[in-house]
């Protein structure tokens, strides 16, 4: 099958014909038809974040499950599924105290199965999972515990950003912060995820909602999707969101961006007491200063946001449910779609800081 393989950090992905193995004990293979491009993946290209190659990357993905190994019970061949890059097991302390999101099932095995093998290969030689979901390919094999069944009326494109930027954007206002009705927010950084905050805070009533991005298609598509208020990125950011919210801050602050100057700049601009949501992903190597006496004495609540806090079963349902009745607009966030064999115009696209998602059409 065809995939697009990443040997080496720096170096552009490579599409050509991988091995890929039947699903064994637990495991499901889907035959994917739409793969959104996620920032994260860059992030692993460019060395910002580790990763074991050569590996297949992608972690959006939705399909038709076409075959299961043995002692699959949840789906069956036939099934329309979306992948979750987060393998939940249903066993450890984090599944079994309401935090599946933090499952440990694959934390320590990055890009292999739980047999410590790879379905996937190049040659002989052994190719790793991307995120446990490989969707930058024809078809992929996961744990049972990464794919939930969906209605099969759903597009495939608007299922695939459900597997990582809706989930992880809606979830990080409506399950993360808790955002509530009235409640004024900030959102730093408006790619899919960060407009995806931004539908979220709609969906939760909230009352101003500030969108921040130094790119101006992002600010007005933030508009679309819900900002009530947009302002420019930069070191003013944090006077203009003090004057929007009478002197004080707003009561939740959401960094997407994932840089640590954005990160302290998102918790300046939250109101005393208030929340500091971090969604965006930074490099690994980053730090972040806060002041610490006011870090204190401010009862600002800082908290890091994985995937949204998402239970993918519960979640992804629920998130197509506002998709079918019109309330979460998922067709408004994919401006390209491409081939595989053009997976790379997607990441200079993203370089540029142009496209809201990119979709890249699998079904051939
Ligand atoms: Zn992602
Ligand atoms: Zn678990």
């Amino acid at each position: 099958m065809r995939a697009a393989l990443m040997r080496a950090v720096g170096a552009p992905l490579e599409v050509l014909d991988l091995r890929l193995d039947e699903p064994r004990q637990g495991e499901v293979r889907v035959r994917l038809h739409a793969a959104g491009v996620c920032h994260s993946d860059l992030s692993i290209m460019e060395g910002r974040i580790a990763s074991p190659v050569p590996v297949v990357l992608g972690h959006e993905g939705a399909g038709v499950v076409d075959a299961v190994g043995p002692g699959v019970r949840s789906v069956a061949v036939g099934d329309h599924v979306v992948i979750s890059w987060v393998p939940m097991c249903g066993r450890c302390h984090f599944c079994l105290h309401g935090q599946p999101q933090l499952c440990t099932s694959g934390a320590y095995t990055p890009g292999l199965m739980d047999d410590g093998t790879t379905r996937l290969h190049d040659g002989d030689n052994p190719v790793h999972h991307g995120l446990h979901a490989a969707t930058f390919a024809e078809q992929t094999v996961v744990r049972e515990g990464s794919v939930v069944r969906i209605d099969p009326d759903i597009p495939f494109a608007a299922a695939a950003l459900v597997g990582c930027a809706v989930t992880t954007g809606v979830g990080a206002a409506l399950r993360t912060a808790e955002v509530r009705a009235g409640e004024s927010v900030v959102v730093i950084g408006c790619g899919g995820v960060g407009l995806s905050v931004v539908q979220g805070c709609r969906l939760a009533g909230a009352g101003r909602i500030i969108a921040i991005d130094t790119v101006p298609a992002r600010l007005e598509a933030a508009r679309r999707f819900g900002a009530t208020d947009i302002v420019e990125g930069g070191d003013k950011a944090a006077a203009e969101v003090r004057g929007l919210t009478g002197k004080l801050g707003a009561d939740v602050a959401f960094e997407v961006a994932g840089h640590p100057a954005l990160q302290r700049q998102a918790w300046d601009m939250t109101r005393r007491g208030g929340r500091t949501i971090l969604v965006g992903v930074p490099a690994q190597d980053g730090v972040t200063s806060f002041p610490s006496l006011l870090l204190a004495v401010s009862e600002k609540t800082l908290k890091g946001c994985y995937y949204g806090s998402a239970f993918p079963p519960r979640d992804f349902p629920w998130l197509l449910d506002l998709y079918r009745a019109g309330r979460l607009d998922l067709d408004g966030l994919v401006t390209q779609t491409l081939p595989l064999e053009a997976v790379n115009d997607a990441f200079d696209a993203m370089r540029r800081g142009e496209q809201l998602r990119t979709v890249i059409d699998l079904a051939g």
